[in-house]
This record gives C-alpha cells, sequence and structure tokens, in this order.
C-alpha cells in the first residue's frame, strides 16, 4: 500500500518502480503527478481506460551511447551519453541536454518526464525529451570541451532533427556548447537545419532572450503569483541558490522588479552580500572568467561574505528562488526559510525542492510555484526561437519578452484556475500537474493507441 495515492493509481505507482529499479529520482516525479491525479480520475474516470497513464509514465525511447573523446594530454577518456524521447504526442520532443558527473538514466527520466507536462503547460507544440552525459566539463579547456560535443554529436545526429527531436541547453551546456554542437550536426548531415538544436548563438540563427529567458520567465511567474496576495518584489529580501544560467538572469529581472538578491551559490558555497549582489560583478566571474563564486568575495572585497559547503537557505529572507539543481533544498531547509517569514518560493530548477519541503511550504501558507510552471519559459523561447528559424525571421528583444511575459502570465493563470476548479484554490502543484496532464492525455487518446 503506497500512502497518499489514490488506490486506482497505486498499481501504476508500482509497475513504474518495479520497472525502473533504482532510479529514485524518476520515482519521484512521477509519483508527484500521479499524487496529483486522484482528483482528476474521480472526476474523469475515462482516463484510467486504455493504460493511458502506464503509458505516459513509459518513455517512447530511450538512447544510451558510448562518447570517446580525446583530451589535452592525448589520452583517451569515456563518457556515457543519453537522450530520452518520452512524449511526442504534442510535437517533436523538446528538452535540453545536461553535462554533469551526476547524470544517469534516471536523472534524464526524470527531466523528460517533467518535461513532458511542462512543455504541454506552454501551449506550443513541443513533445519532452531530454538528454546528456556524465562528462564534466569542469576544468576542461575549450578544446576539451569541443571535441568532447563533437564526438557526442557524433551519435546523438542519428537521433534528433527539427521535425524529430530538438535539444536545448541545461546544466553544464550553454551556448558554446551548443554552438560546437551545432557545427558537428552540420558538418555531419551537410545541412543547415537551424531548427535542430536551440539557445544558439545570436550569430547563426539563434533567438533574442532565450538565454535570458528561463530566469526571467520564473522572475515574471513568481511577480504574478506574488500579485495574487497584493505583494511585490520591490524591497523584498531575495535568496536565489546556483549561479548559472537560470540563477543569473533570475537575479536580473527580480533585480529590475526593484527586489534585492543578497545570496547566491555555486556547488561549493554561497556568498552573502547585504547590500545587494553586484550582477556586472558576477557575469564576469562566473560567464566570462568561469570562476568558483568565492572569487566574488574576493574583488568585492568588504561587505559580501563566502560560507564554505553549508546551506544557502539559512539566509533570512521574504523569496527563495531554488535556481541550482534537483533535490537541493531539504525539508529542514524549508522549515528554516518558514520560521524566518518566507513568504513566496519558486523553483528556477527542475525538482530543487524535496517532497517534505513543498509540504512545509504549503502547509505554512507559503505561496510556492513548482519547476514544471515556473520555469518554462526557457523551453518557450525555445519554441519561439524555432518560430523564427522556420520563418527566417529574427524578432527583436522587446517582441521576444513580450511574448515571454505572456506565455508565462498564461502558464500561470491556467495553474490557478485548475486548481481552483479541483478543489485546492493556491496550489499550483496541483494546477500545473493537472493542466499538463490532461493536455497531453488529450492528445494521445486523439492519436489512437500509441
Ligand atoms: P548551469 O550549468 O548554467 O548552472 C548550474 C548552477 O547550479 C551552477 O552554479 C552550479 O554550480 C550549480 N549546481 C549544479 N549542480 C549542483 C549541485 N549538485 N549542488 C550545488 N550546486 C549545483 O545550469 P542552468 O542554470 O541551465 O540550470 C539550473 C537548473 O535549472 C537545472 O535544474 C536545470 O535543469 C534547470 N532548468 C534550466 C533551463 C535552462 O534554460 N537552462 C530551463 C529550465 C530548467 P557549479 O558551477 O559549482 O557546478
Amino acid at each position: 500500500m503506497i500512502t497518499g495515492l489514490d488506490e486506482k493509481l497505486q498499481p501504476v505507482l508500482e509497475e513504474v518502480l518495479r520497472r525502473n529499479a533504482g532510479e529514485p529520482e524518476f520515482h519521484q516525479a512521477v509519483r508527484e503527478v500521479l499524487e496529483s491525479l486522484g482528483r482528476v480520475v474521480a472526476k474523469h474516470p475515462d482516463y484510467l481506460d486504455d493504460a493511458l497513464i502506464e503509458r505516459i509514465c513509459e518513455p517512447e525511447r530511450q538512447i544510451i551511447f558510448r562518447v570517446p573523446w580525446v583530451d589535452d594530454a592525448g589520452q583517451v577518456q569515456i563518457n556515457r551519453g543519453f537522450r530520452v524521447q518520452f512524449n511526442s504526442a504534442l510535437g517533436p520532443y523538446k528538452g535540453g541536454i545536461r553535462f554533469h558527473p551526476s547524470v544517469n538514466l534516471g536523472i534524464i527520466k526524470f527531466l523528460g518526464f517533467e518535461q513532458t507536462f511542462k512543455n504541454a503547460l506552454t501551449g506550443m507544440p513541443i513533445g519532452g525529451g531530454k538528454g546528456g552525459s556524465d562528462f564534466n566539463p569542469r576544468g576542461r579547456s575549450d578544446g576539451e570541451i569541443m571535441r568532447f560535443c563533437q564526438s557526442f554529436m557524433t551519435e546523438l545526429h542519428k537521433h534528433i532533427g527539427e521535425y524529430v527531436d530538438v535539444p536545448a541547453g541545461d546544466i553544464g551546456v550553454g551556448g558554446r556548447e551548443i554552438g560546437y554542437m551545432f557545427g558537428q550536426f552540420k558538418r555531419l548531415t551537410g545541412r543547415y537545419e537551424a531548427g535542430v538544436l536551440t539557445g544558439k548563438g545570436l550569430a547563426y540563427g539563434g533567438s533574442r532572450a532565450r538565454r535570458e529567458a528561463t530566469g526571467y520567465g520564473l522572475a515574471y511567474f513568481v511577480g504574478r503569483m506574488l500579485s495574487t496576495r497584493g505583494a511585490v518584489f520591490a524591497d523584498k529580501r531575495v535568496v536565489v541558490s546556483g549561479s548559472g544560467n537560470v540563477a543569473i538572469y533570475t537575479m536580473e529581472k527580480v533585480d529590475a522588479f526593484g527586489g534585492k538578491v543578497v545570496a547566491c551559490s555555486d556547488s561549493g558555497g554561497y556568498i552573502v552580500d547585504d547590500a545587494g549582489v553586484d550582477l556586472d560583478l558576477l557575469k564576469e566571474i562566473k560567464e566570462v572568467r568561469r570562476e568558483r563564486i568565492a572569487e566574488y568575495v574576493r574583488s568585492k572585497g568588504a561587505g559580501a561574505r563566502y560560507i564554505e559547503r553549508g546551506s544557502i537557505w539559512e539566509t533570512p529572507c521574504d523569496i527563495a528562488l531554488p535556481c541550482a539543481t534537483q533535490n537541493e533544498l531539504t525539508g529542514k531547509d524549508a522549515a528554516t526559510l518558514v520560521a524566518n517569514g518566507v513568504i513566496a518560493v519558486g523553483e528556477g530548477a527542475n525538482m530543487p525542492c524535496m517532497p517534505e519541503a513543498v509540504r512545509v511550504f504549503q502547509d505554512a501558507g507559503v505561496l510556492f510555484a513548482p519547476g514544471k510552471a515556473a520555469n518554462a519559459g526557457g523551453v518557450a523561447t525555445s519554441a519561439l526561437e524555432m518560430q523564427q528559424n522556420a520563418s527566417r525571421d529574427s524578432w527583436t528583444f522587446e517582441q521576444t519578452e513580450e511574448r515571454l511575459a505572456s506565455i508565462m502570465r498564461n502558464i500561470h493563470d491556467v495553474c490557478a484556475a485548475t486548481a481552483e476548479e479541483y478543489g485546492s484554490p493556491g496550489d499550483y502543484v496541483l494546477g500545473a500537474n493537472i493542466a499538463g496532464f490532461v493536455r497531453v492525455a488529450e492528445a494521445m487518446r486523439a492519436l489512437g493507441v500509441i
């Protein structure tokens, strides 16, 4: 007996656990969605027909491959590559590529599963997928990164395409890596198929505002969520974990909205700057010099402090925005944030809050925005990049950001309305899971047994 789950959905989860042994992150992601679906099947029992929910939990295709490459010392290195093509009912598979030593099949499956519902929430014609490798880019030279990306794409190119599967960046994969992968795709296929990857540079088919989109989108979503309680970002103390793509552009937009970001982190530790994090300096350290965050304190001098390891969530704040990685915020961290008076939490990363943390926030009445809704701005803008590529067009920053803002407003409102319809006003987790599920399920039903 699995607690907290509708009895009709128990066999679905039991089968997922049995068939995907040793993949705890995937189990966690499936369980969270199934917990929300109890109310859907109570109202619409026909969703239980034809093993529809079981099919949604099973990826359409899982590709695992060897990635051999030669390092600067002339040594041959081997990594493992993955692409999980989870669901294509709504469009070509779409989702990022992650390079991080922790990557394994279970992590890519959890991300692909989440991505399927996230992409559905955007209302755009994109299915869900995710990929990556256990390659660790840290400390690698430019040449090594390029050779790795080329080898990775040498296999991946057989499985992707504008109408098939369109990867983008994620942890460890930014503009530089997308450029190397696009270059190799072009060489191998002899085709300038711009719509095969998103997150491209502006010089060769990228979209303005794609780099900023996930972070900006998170700030837009949380801003709208705050407004449901008559609150705004202005004059709030904000803590953002991570200092990568999502974190940096979240901070930039929070700043523009008048909030004050007082702490951020990387995997080595975190910095606190009560005067407000100096974004120009942070960008210089992280985007240009590619250094550790401890450098911030050395460069900034008085006023800022660096805490090695430790939990960034001990920093008192009004708004917490976890933007680093999965399961980075525990139940204990959530209790600390609540005790310190947090009023809103928005997930920039995918599944950064552990299930017990989400419960702590919800029980305390803290506004909580789940990643699959709140960080959907990145993939939505990737879909805008695909639109621009298909029409051989290039939009201005303002035009693209306006589309992003309107998509985020819409996602927020759909989640809020769905939560209300299913009897839990203000429960964005429930709203996002149900609204995403219904869109995917309806498309799958229309396509027959697929
Ligand atoms: P980046 O690689 O640009 O940045 C990741 C940041 O998180 C770095 O500061 C990194 O520190 C830190 N980090 C990574 N792993 C850990 C860890 N195990 N413990 C502590 N800190 C860690 O990635 P992104 O900003 O692109 O992605 C961040 C999150 O947002 C991920 O969950 C990703 O799936 C999600 N996301 C990203 C989107 C995008 O458009 N890029 C879209 C939607 C979601 P260090 O450098 O020390 O490793």
